[in-house]
């Protein structure tokens, strides 16, 4: 997507380790009406495939994926990063190995609020190693709703968790795929 490319390559900073901080439109303050433009994009991706829930991970996919929510005319539900030792009985739960972090999370959602009844499209902000969707994905597979597909602002295809997920069959719809970036050598994209 032409509009996102041109974005990340006006304000996006590349740092070392392979992180792109796009905290000035995406990841810390958000540009709403830009989100209302990459939520147009997935719902036009998306919308023959007859998605009644969007779901994501806090906390930085909710801004898009709760634009996105509107566009479908569905409710949002995003998987929660469970802090306490006590898991509740309710939920379905997974584990992720945060990028950014280096840390590992359990996550869970309600059973009150992901069933066979649903048709999910995942929504997240980056696609890295894949982590992310791959705890989202078991937390799909362990209600019983069926997996639409996923879709991604950041793709940064030289990491692999983009092969992984689609390698899964998995739909995977990318806004941008960034080919390989430096700090010191800029953004290229696919
Ligand atoms: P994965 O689980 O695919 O390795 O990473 C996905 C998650 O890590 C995303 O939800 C995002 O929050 C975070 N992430 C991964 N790479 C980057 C990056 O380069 N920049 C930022 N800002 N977040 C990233």
């Amino acid at each position: 997507m032409q509009l996102l490319e041109d974005r990340i390559r006006r304000d996006g900073v590349v740092r070392d380790g392979n992180v792109l901080k796009v905290d000035s439109f995406l990841n810390h303050q958000m540009d709403v009406a830009f989100f209302q433009e990459l939520a147009k994009e997935f719902y036009r991706l998306f919308r023959d495939s007859g998605v009644n829930k969007i779901l994501t991970i806090e906390a930085s996919g909710i801004g898009v994926a709760c634009m996105t929510a509107q566009q479908f005319g569905c409710p949002l539900v995003f998987a929660k990063k469970n802090r306490t030792k006590n898991i509740a009985g309710d939920v379905w739960t997974s584990k992720v190995e945060s990028f950014t972090h280096g840390r590992i999370y359990d996550i869970i959602v309600s059973k009150d609020f992901l069933g066979p009844q649903d048709r999910v499209l995942l929504i997240d902000d980056f696609l890295a190693n894949g982590a992310a969707l791959m705890g989202l994905i078991e937390l799909v597979r362990q209600s019983g709703a069926s997996l639409v597909g996923a879709g991604i602002c950041i793709e940064k295809a030289f990491q692999p968790g983009g092969d992984l997920i689609r390698g899964m069959g998995v739909r995977v719809e990318s806004l941008a795929r960034i080919r390989s970036m430096s700090p010191d050598g800029g953004i290229q994209f696919c």
